[in-house]
């Protein structure tokens, strides 16, 4: 069982005099770090700084191994079988774009389909839609339910011999729905297609293991697990690395160079293109060794309790209308109070200083299909206890009370 005083007593921001009161209910947009983060951060500027892969010398030598012992770590932390498999980008979002410009341009014909679901952030539709116009390719849509489930047996009926990839999210951002993947995976595998998953909002939250998925890709960032901003990852099965275009060129991404053409780097080198983010990698390291320091297995089991409690405390408010599969879904937790506008109740619980999300949360989709414009949002993680739960929900309670006169 996780203890948050002890954790919280890790995270310097909590400790900020403006920040003394602060319940932070929105992790699933960016978390806080650690001191271990920072402090690894710190650590690499003050001794290991060289630009990695070029000097000849002991200090960028150095920092070539911290670059590429945090591609290991990464690689341990999701089961991928080789640390070549891991590509750090900047973000989950540039991971699928690379995907899309470094696979599908390659593998995507005119009249094929991708398949995506009506449950994904925009970082895993709008690319997609963009190849769907540059490739003449369809994009197809497997639907959520009213609970907001998806079902593997709709996708059967959408795999055909010209589904190419199905791009699906692992827990929805929106309405937290858990996706089960392995039978939406292996239906895709059986009809011939290839499988990204969006773990932005899993890998940070429980134990994903690349190989049990049997994932072709997954994509997740830095900064939604503790880790620093500026800092992503695609994973991908190595053959298809192997048979992917390089998006970006240029620096260390060559073997060689020739006055009118060039040939590439090895994988993963020939897709992180200029000097990279090392520090960023390191802390995203230390995230991993906090986070399994503490066990992935502890840290869903405090997710889930938080938002069970959140579920049951907030479901019995009156006029509050709760989005998203019950019980059990990813530590999001979506609603509407009344006729408030989202907005409106997130500015009102900020003045007692409730930090919620409000909005479409890049999810518009979703919310064309509930037929809303925005809801709020409270998400959870391992600094969050009961009593931020009681206080959002106290904090609610005083909008209701707040806003009466206009509803
Ligand atoms: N997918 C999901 C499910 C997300 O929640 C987010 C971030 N809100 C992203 C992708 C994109 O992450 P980033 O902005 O770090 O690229």
């Amino acid at each position: 069982m996780i203890e948050v005083s002890k954790i919280r007593a890790d995270f310097p921001l909590f400790a900020q005099p403006e920040n003394r009161d602060l319940v932070y209910l929105d992790s699933a947009a960016t978390t806080h770090r650690p001191r271990q983060v920072l402090e690894a951060i710190d650590e690499f500027y003050r001794r290991d700084n060289a630009n990695p892969h070029r000097g000849a010398y002991r200090l960028a030598e150095r920092a070539t191994t911290a670059y590429e012992s945090a591609r290991s770590r990464v690689a341990a932390f999701i089961g991928a079988g080789r640390s070549e498999e891991v590509v750090f980008t900047r973000n989950a979002t540039e991971a699928v774009n690379l995907v899309a410009w470094g696979w599908a341009e390659r593998h995507v014909r005119e009249g094929d389909e991708i398949i995506v679901t009506e449950l994904e952030h925009h970082s895993n539709l709008v690319p997609w839609q963009m190849v769907a116009q540059r490739r003449g390719a369809k994009l197809r849509f497997l639907e959520f339910d009213q609970a907001g489930n998806l079902d593997p047996v709709q996708l059967e009926g959408l795999l055909s011999e010209r589904s190419r990839l199905l791009a699906i999210t692992q827990v929805s951002n929106a309405l937290g729905t858990i996706n089960p993947l392995r039978p939406f995976i292996d239906k895709a595998h059986a009809a011939g297609a290839l499988v990204l998953v969006d773990g932005a909002q899993s890998v940070p939250h429980t134990a994903v293991d690349v190989r049990a998925l049997d994932a072709d890709f997954l994509v997740f960032s830095g900064h939604k697990m503790l880790g620093p901003l500026g800092i992503g990852v695609l994973y991908a099965k190595i053959e298809h690395l192997e048979a992917m275009e390089p998006f970006l060129f240029g620096g260390d991404m060559i073997s060689s160079v020739g006055y009118h053409s060039s040939e590439w780097n090895d994988v993963p080198w020939k897709f992180e293109a200029g000097t990279q983010n090392v520090a960023g990698a390191v802390g995203l390291a230390a995230a991993m060794d906090y986070l399994d320091g503490i066990g992935m297995e502890a840290v869903a089991e405090h997710d889930r309790r938080l938002t069970r409690l959140a579920v049951e405390k907030l479901a019995p408010i009156d006029q509050l209308h709760l989005y998203g599969p019950m019980p059990e879904r990813g530590p999001v937790v979506s609603f509407n109070l009344a006729t408030i506008h989202p907005h409106d109740l997130a500015t009102f619980l900020d003045q007692k200083g409730i930090a919620i999300r409000s909005g479409h949360h890049c999810a518009q989709v979703v919310m064309r299909k509930l037929g809303l414009a925005a809801t709020a949002r409270a998400s959870f993680y391992l600094y969050n206890d009961e009593q931020d739960v009681e206080r959002l929900v106290t904090g609610l309670l005083q909008a209701k009370d707040y806003f009466k006169k206009w509803l």
